[in-house]
């Protein structure tokens, strides 16, 4: 190895290779990360206007890693289950107390029942096999639960994986975003930019990439790309990546959440409260509601939300359908004259944007082992796959994703 080759190379300059070139430096091993995109942050980003395009929460905020550089770094934060109003519209109007409450009951049972099904010792199985059904609120909750928070519906993802990784609160968020506590924490690491990695040989002592930026070489690489990248195959792998590599990887695959910020001039605006959340029952079958939060930080935008197969519809349609959907939503819920009043959004949607290609995992059901196994080291350690994939608890958040890249490192490290 030449002077100037680092130690290890880290592709991905998202929260996980962040995490992962952090603490390599901090235990005097050179790194060079090397990140396609032309910023920082991956799914974490928070852009000039505020908005973060990825995450926003800082979920099960007390044993969340994150939420310590939060406060070490004089980042403001709010605790969103404590002022969000909850709102749900149900039978074309807003439900009353009784109702809400009917609703918050059948989120309580949901959990209970899910808990003691993956606790039950018989095999894996679809989420939905184990979910409550019949009662008035299930479907809606099973939607919210599935679609709308984990980017994907219960019938696709693995029972005991769900149960695994289900998070509770204190659900902060960043008056700052949380894309840019990500992009503070990297300042000062070695990070390329424009340069995405075409081919990783792992054959032999060590390890090369390349791509349009040359060759790089070094003892070890840890890759923190999204399992979308991986199963495109993007990064050719020489020699190819075994079988249960591969296995794992198309057993955990993105599902997609996209978000749509609406401006809306003050005083438009029904009258909620900062952070209130809207909600709309599921009217029959086949519908799939999505999401509101009003006037996050009290600014003027209606934040839209919606998750699972609807997004991927509406994805493959082009980013207008999605616009136009969620106006729809919102003309249903507050009539036509009120939608007219939302501005021109800025639109998340990472179904076809080719560095990820959807928004974050879940495992397949049968398929409750498969983070372990693509967190598993090659070649003696020298090719480390990372990321909120690799997480068995926080999968699927920035808290797994920065878990996952320390991991990494200190399996190189030891
Ligand atoms: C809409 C949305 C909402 C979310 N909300 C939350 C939330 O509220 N709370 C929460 O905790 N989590 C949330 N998440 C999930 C969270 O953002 C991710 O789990 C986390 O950011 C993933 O980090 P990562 O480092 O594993 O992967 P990534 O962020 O995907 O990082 C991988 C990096 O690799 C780069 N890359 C790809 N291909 C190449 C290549 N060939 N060569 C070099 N670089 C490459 C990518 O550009 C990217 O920067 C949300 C995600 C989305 C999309």
């Amino acid at each position: 190895m030449s002077a100037d080759e680092p130690d290890v190379l880290v592709v991905g300059a998202g929260v996980a290779g962040i995490a992962a070139a952090r603490t390599l430096h901090a235990r005097g091993l050179s790194c060079l990360v090397l990140e396609a995109k032309d910023r920082i942050g991956g799914r974490a980003y928070t852009d000039a206007t505020g908005f973060d395009h990825g995450a926003s929460w800082l979920h099960q905020a007390n044993d969340n890693p994150l939420t310590g550089f939060a406060e070490a770094l004089g980042f403001e934060t709010v605790d969103h289950d404590k002022l969000r109003q909850r709102l749900l519209f149900t039978e074309g109007r807003f439900a009353t107390t009784d109702e809400r409450g009917a609703f918050a009951a059948a989120e309580d049972r949901f959990w209970r029942v899910i808990e003691a099904a993956a606790a039950d010792g018989a095999p894996d199985r679809p989420a939905s096999d184990a979910a409550p059904q019949g009662g008035r609120f299930d479907a809606l909750v099973a939607h919210w639960e599935g679609a709308q928070i984990c980017a994907a519906e219960l019938s696709r993802m693995s029972l005991h994986d769900f149960a695994a990784t289900a998070l509770d609160g204190p659900n902060l968020l960043l008056r700052r975003g949380l894309g840019t506590l990500v992009s503070t924490l990297a300042e000062g690491l070695p990070i390329q930019l424009n340069a995405p990695v075409a081919q990783l040989d792992w054959g032999g002592s060590g390890v090369e990439a390349s791509g349009a930026f040359g060759r790089i070489r070094a003892r070890a690489a840890i890759i923190t790309v999204s399992t979308g990248v991986l199963a495109q195959a993007s990064i050719a792998f020489a020699p190819g990546l075994p079988a249960q590599t591969l296995d794992a990887i198309k057993a955990l695959p993105l599902g997609l959440l996209t978000k749509l910020s609406f401006p809306v001039p003050p005083g438009t605006l029904p009258e909620f409260g900062p952070f209130a959340s809207l909600r709309r029952d599921i009217a029959g079958p086949s519908d799939r509601p999505i999401s509101w939060i009003a006037r996050p930080f009290g600014a003027p935008v209606m934040l839209a939300f919606i998750g699972g197969s609807l997004a991927w519809e509406l994805s493959r349609a082009g980013k207008h359908a999605a616009e136009a959907h969620a106006r729809a939503e919102f003309a249903h819920v507050f009539g036509a004259e009120a939608a007219k009043a939302l501005g021109v959004p800025i639109i998340t949607d990472l179904g076809e944007d080719p560095q990820f290609l959807g928004s974050y995992s879940h495992a397949i059901p049968g398929a409750q082992a498969a983070r372990r196994a693509l967190a598993e080291p090659l070649a003696d350690g020298r090719l480390i796959f990372a990321g909120e994939t690799c997480h068995p608890r926080f999968a699927a958040t920035v808290a797994g994703a920065w878990l996952s890249g320390e991991d990494a490192a200190h399996l190189i490290l030891s």
